[in-house]
């Protein structure tokens, strides 16, 4: 079921390395994170190694999704302080990833919390020229992979 030897989350898998479970299914599996930003913050991963989103099947992708919802949800029925919900995926060293096994974290938010986003100096409207030209970008990709190319999607 799982491959990843040196992975902390397939050690967790395999039953080697201690975890606070919230939720298990066939495929998923949801714990607590050890260094929580808010107390409940969760993780959700396949039960296969995957390093990477591109990686994850259109199923399994449906679950983690599925599953964080189904927790974000708990998270504001449950005793935890849990005003809203950030669900926040890092895909990629450069987007913060540090363990390489995909996890989707659930983070309950109340007001005070103390927990954001630092946004980038110079963030702010963008002209509508230069947002087409992005948008251009990625439907140049995105066209190409309907038309045969690298689809994978449902
Ligand atoms: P990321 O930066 O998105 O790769 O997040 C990795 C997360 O995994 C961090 O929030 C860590 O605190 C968490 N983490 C690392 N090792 C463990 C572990 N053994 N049990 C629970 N969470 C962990
Ligand atoms: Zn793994």
């Amino acid at each position: 079921m799982t491959d990843g030897l040196e992975c902390v989350f397939c050690a967790i898998l395999a039953g080697r390395a201690e975890a606070s479970v919230v939720y298990e299914d066939p495929s998923t599996l949801a714990f607590l994170d050890i260094n929580p930003m808010v107390p409940g913050h969760t993780l959700v991963i396949p039960k296969t190694h995957r390093p990477n989103l591109a990686g994850l099947d259109s199923a399994q992708m449906a679950a983690l999704i599925q599953v964080g919802n189904r927790i974000a949800s708990a998270m504001r029925l449950s005793a935890l302080r849990c005003e809203g919900v950030n669900l926040f995926l890092a895909d990629g060293a450069a987007a913060g990833q540090e363990v390489m096994h995909v996890h989707l974290h659930v983070i309950p938010r109340f007001a005070g919390d103390g927990f954001g986003l630092r946004l980038p100096p110079g963030y702010g409207r963008q002209s509508r020229r230069v947002l087409e030209q992005q948008a251009q970008l990625l439907r140049h990709v995105l066209e190409d992979e309907t038309s045969g190319g690298i689809h994978k999607g449902p």
